[in-house]
C-alpha cells in the first residue's frame, strides 16, 4: 500500500522571517498522518527550517542543486553539500528548471543520481507543454523524460524515488487537469514502468502537480493512481497547505 505524500514547492519565494513563519505554521498544526508531508524550500534558508523541523513530521527538501561533488561552478549548490543538512528530499526536472534553465534530460538524470549517491530522494518532475498535448504525444514525451533517467541508474533505483506528473500548462496558471486526465495519466506511467519491473511500478509514488489546491485536491487525492501531490502557490498558504494534507491522510 503507498503512502500519500503531500509536497510544497515553495519556488523563489518568501524572506527569511517569512519563510520561518511559513514553517512554523505548518509545523504548529500538522499532525500526525498516514500521510507524508514534505516542503521544499529555498535553499538559503534550509538551515533555518531545518532547526525548526526537527522532531516534527515535516520533511525537507530543497528544488535544485547540481550533480557535480565540489570544482569551479560558480553560483551552484551541490547534492553532496546537502548531506549535511536534514533533507530528505530533491526536486529534479522541474518545468521551470527545464525551460527558464535549459535543464536537458541528461542533466536531470545525474542530479537524480548524485541525489540517489547520497542517500536523498529525488523527486522527478516531468510533463507535456499544451502544444504537446495538443499534438497528441504527451506520453511520449513523459516516457522520453523517464528513460534518461532509467538509462542512467536502471529501473531498480525508482525503489528510492518519486515521480510527480506536472503538466506545464497546469503550472500556476489555475488550470488543473481534472481528475480523469490525470488518473489517465498516471496509470499509464505505472504501466510503463511495470513493462520494465512490476514491483517498482506498484511502490512507485507518482504525485500530481499543477494548480492543485484545497478546492480540488479531494478529487484528485481520491484517484488510484494520484499517490500525492505536489504544490506550488497553495504550498504558500499554511491553512490551504494542511488542508490538503488532511484531505490525504
Ligand atoms: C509546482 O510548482 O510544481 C506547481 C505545481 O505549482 P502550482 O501548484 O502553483 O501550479
Amino acid at each position: 500500500m503507498r503512502k500519500k505524500l503531500i509536497a510544497g514547492n515553495w519556488k523563489m519565494n518568501c524572506s527569511r522571517s517569512e519563510a520561518l513563519q511559513l514553517a512554523s505554521a505548518i509545523i504548529a498544526s500538522a499532525s500526525e498522518s498516514s500521510a507524508e508531508l514534505l516542503i521544499c524550500v529555498p535553499t538559503i534558508h534550509l538551515s533555518d527550517i531545518a532547526k525548526l523541523a526537527c522532531n516534527s513530521h515535516l520533511k525537507l527538501g530543497v528544488q535544485n542543486a547540481y550533480w557535480q561533488k565540489s570544482g569551479a561552478y560558480t553560483g551552484e549548490i551541490s547534492v553532496s553539500m546537502l548531506e549535511d543538512y536534514q533533507i530528505e528530499y530533491l526536486l529534479v526536472g522541474h518545468s521551470e528548471r527545464r525551460e527558464l534553465f535549459g535543464d536537458t534530460n541528461d542533466e536531470v538524470a545525474r542530479k537524480f543520481s548524485a541525489a540517489l549517491e547520497c542517500g536523498i530522494t529525488p523527486v522527478l518532475c516531468i510533463g507535456e507543454s499544451l502544444q504537446q498535448r495538443e499534438q497528441g504525444i504527451t506520453l511520449e514525451v513523459l516516457k522520453e523524460q523517464c528513460q534518461s533517467v532509467i538509462d542512467l541508474v536502471g529501473i531498480k533505483a525508482f525503489n528510492k524515488a518519486c515521480l510527480a506528473y506536472e503538466p506545464i500548462w497546469a503550472i500556476g496558471t489555475g488550470q488543473t487537469a481534472t481528475p480523469e486526465q490525470a488518473q489517465e495519466v498516471h496509470q499509464s506511467l505505472r504501466e510503463f514502468f511495470a513493462q520494465l519491473d512490476k514491483d517498482v511500478a506498484q511502490g512507485l509514488q507518482i504525485l500530481y502537480g499543477g494548480s492543485m489546491n484545497a478546492a480540488n485536491a479531494e478529487a484528485l487525492l481520491a484517484q488510484p493512481d494520484i499517490d500525492g501531490g505536489l504544490i506550488g502557490g497553495a504550498s504558500l498558504k499554511p491553512d490551504d497547505f494542511l488542508k490538503i494534507y488532511s484531505l490525504a491522510g
